[in-house]
């Protein structure tokens, strides 16, 4: 075989599997075996159970063979972040508070997958609580970027998008709250999604910040990514901020526009704060393809982004204080050994201080006090309030163009260590990517190009629920280049 197994996309496997030139098995060892081999260094995962995923592979094999596969995940692998919930697997959220907390039930997204045959591989390393733009903030240790073992791969989904560039899955699950999926998979080399706000169901998704939460796919393709959106999306009763619409083939519906020549906007804005003039240069010479492809290309104007890191930053910490609120040291695992016997509240307190690390205390104290009775109306009301004039400057934009380019984060992924001392620094490093969560909007993340050899990421954002048409220009891109066949050395 020309490429390794752990190397094809999704679409390519599942019509191998489908000839019967592979097995559900023989891929699953393939990864497992890639994994045993780089994961020392590149250290995506936070725990895997082999004989578990082998055993998923061996029933997908026998059902295929008897019945007829259950549709194009069957017998893939796909990672999943540590943040959704997989009855009878550990889910850390790579916090110490979670240390040893073993999942009740299924997350609806994961559910889904079981319908679908997908082998369930792994839990993926994340920032602690999916609070991070690196990695670094995990209680389980760091994660390497592939392309560069002394760089992050981002975050918080850092190990889903290493394990997907790694070679170690094929497909993994992540969460975007704030630029979580589109950053890592920008620093990794990958294609990552954020689908609209509500067409991923959120039930056993452990819940950061839940008005901007979102789960969503990451894959070396953009097929890929469609055939992983399609396998997860949908209305769900236990989660009513999911979208009540008919299901549909992303995967058809991207092909059906291929070849439209769109109206795409530059934001202004956005332009204007990018760090690194080299990580600008893939992204000039994609509007160029764009253009010479015959599609319009514009400036616009998003005129509320400068507020966009403070609002993302009042509102996710709100949201996080309240539900962060359930870590208690009764109802979950970790519960400090000593604590005031007389007081119940000293129990919380000292479980949380010892369960919680730097960066979600932090957050939880900033939440709370833009919370806080005296403040609410300065900081929380303003925050909504804002938040409603960023959607409305997307919605304008959108009047005048079907999507925008922008770059998916200011540079590429940088040396660890280099941001974890400076807060406001690693917030910053969101500043492209919040905007699009606090107006619930969908964006993606595809490969463009290198500077001084890592990857850089184009972000497109679109429509509300217009996921096909960012996978429809994603894919014309990705047909005219080949980064999707580009790997790391590892
Ligand atoms: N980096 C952002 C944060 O730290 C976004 C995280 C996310 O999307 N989960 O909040």
């Amino acid at each position: 075989m020309s490429q390794e197994l752990y190397y094809k996309t999704a679409s390519e496997l599942s019509e191998l599997l489908e000839k019967g030139e592979v097995s559900s098995v023989e891929l699953t060892q393939s990864v497992i075996d890639r994994t045993k081999s780089v994961d020392d260094r590149v250290r995506a995962f936070n725990s895997f159970d082999e004989a578990d995923a082998l055993f998923q592979a061996e029933a997908s094999d026998k059902r295929r063979s008897e019945n007829g596969a259950l549709g194009p995940l069957d017998g893939i692998p796909v990672g999943i972040k540590d943040v959704l919930a997989v009855d009878g697997q550990p889910l850390t959220c790579s916090s110490k508070i979670l240390e040893n907390f073993v999942s009740p039930y299924d997350a609806t997204c994961i559910q889904k997958l079981k319908q679908q045959g997908a082998v369930l591989w792994g839990r993926l390393n994340m920032d602690e609580f999916a609070m991070g733009s690196s990695t670094e903030n995990s209680a389980m240790g760091l994660t390497s970027n592939p392309w560069n073992l002394d760089c992050v791969p981002g975050g918080s989904s850092g190990g889903s998008a290493a394990a997907v560039a790694a070679g170690e899955t094929i497909l993994a699950l992540g969460s975007d709250t704030g630029g979580s999926i589109r950053q890592p998979a920008s620093y990794c080399g990958i294609v990552g999604l954020k689908p609209t706000y509500g067409r991923v169901s959120r039930y056993g998704l452990a819940a950061f910040a839940s008005s901007l939460d979102q789960v969503g796919p990451m894959g070396r393709s953009v097929a890929d990514v469609a055939i992983l959106l399609q396998g997860i999306a949908g209305h769900d009763e236990r989660d009513s901020t999911s979208y009540d619409s008919e299901t549909r083939s992303y995967l058809e519906s991207m092909n059906s526009l291929e070849g439209k020549k769109w109206k795409l906007g530059l934001p202004k804005e956005y332009f204007a704060n990018v760090s690194d003039p080299s990580a600008m240069e893939p992204i000039e010479k994609a509007v160029e393809f764009y253009k010479n492809l015959g599609c319009e290309i514009q400036e616009v104007s998003l005129p509320h982004t400068e507020y966009a890191v403070a609002t993302y930053y009042i509102i996710a910490t709100a949201e996080a204080s309240s539900n962060l609120a359930r870590y208690d040291g009764i109802r979950y695992t970790h519960r400090a050994e000593k604590f005031d016997d007389k007081d119940s509240v000293d129990i919380y307190c000292q479980s949380r201080a010892e369960g919680f690390g730097e960066e979600v205390k932090r957050r939880v104290i900033l939440g709370t006090y833009v919370l806080s009775s005296g403040y609410y109306d300065a900081y929380y009301l303003k925050a909504q309030k804002t938040r409603t004039l960023i959607r409305q400057d997307f919605l304008n934009a959108f009047e005048e163009v079907d999507a925008l380019l922008t770059p998916t984060s200011p540079g590429p992924a940088f040396k660890k260590g280099t941001k974890s001392d400076d807060p406001l620094e690693m917030y910053l490093s969101d500043i492209f990517t919040i905007s699009a969560n606090l107006a619930g909007i969908p964006g993606l993340s595809l490969p463009c190009g290198y500077s001084d050899g890592m990857p850089i990421g184009l972000q497109i954002l679109g429509k509300p629920f217009k996921e096909e048409e960012l996978l429809a220009i994603a894919q014309e891109f990705e047909d005219a280049h080949d980064y999707k066949n580009q790997h790391p050395n590892l």
